[in-house]
């Protein structure tokens, strides 16, 4: 990451405060509002800098959400890789780093001769603490009432 080596300007340097003070993801409007107090007027602003941060590697795009999130471990995080276990009931969201997923995956890209840039998958689904809550005691059936809502909802 060549880019990395440029200092974060001080406008990106508030958009990765305030995403990582809300400890959740955010869209680039919710940002907006919360950087109102540092000068932010416009979205472009809070887009530019969020480009930026996501180019340096410090904060992933949830294309589903269409929201940010800051990464949770920047020492083991392949960017170009990576999942997120997104909860549709609480709105957590969780990193999920695993070598062996990151690995599997570029090797079946291989396998088939294809030279991936970059692979975001998003999980939906519910957490552990809302899926204890939905089917207390009942773990197999918690997948079927997402599937049913999401149908409806399209
Ligand atoms: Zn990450
Ligand atoms: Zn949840």
């Amino acid at each position: 990451m060549p880019s990395a080596t440029k200092p974060l300007t001080e406008n990106q340097l508030h958009v990765l405060a305030a995403l990582r003070a809300a400890n959740a993801p955010l869209t680039a409007y919710a940002l907006l509002e919360r950087l109102r107090v540092w000068g932010f007027n416009a979205p472009t602003q809070v887009y530019r800098s969020l480009n930026r941060l996501v180019e340096v590697g410090v904060v992933h795009r949830l294309e589903s959400l269409n929201a940010y999130v800051t990464c949770t471990d920047a020492d083991h995080c392949t960017f170009g890789f990576t999942a997120f276990a997104i909860c549709d009931s609480c709105g957590g969201v969780e990193e999920l780093i695993d070598e062996r997923f990151t690995a599997s995956l570029a090797h079946l890209a291989k396998s088939h001769a294809f030279t991936p840039a970059n692979a975001t998958v998003e999980l939906h689904g519910n957490c552990g603490q809302c899926a204890d809550d939905r089917a207390p005691g009942c773990k197999s059936e918690q997948a079927l009432p997402i599937n049913d809502r999401n149908r409806i909802d399209e």
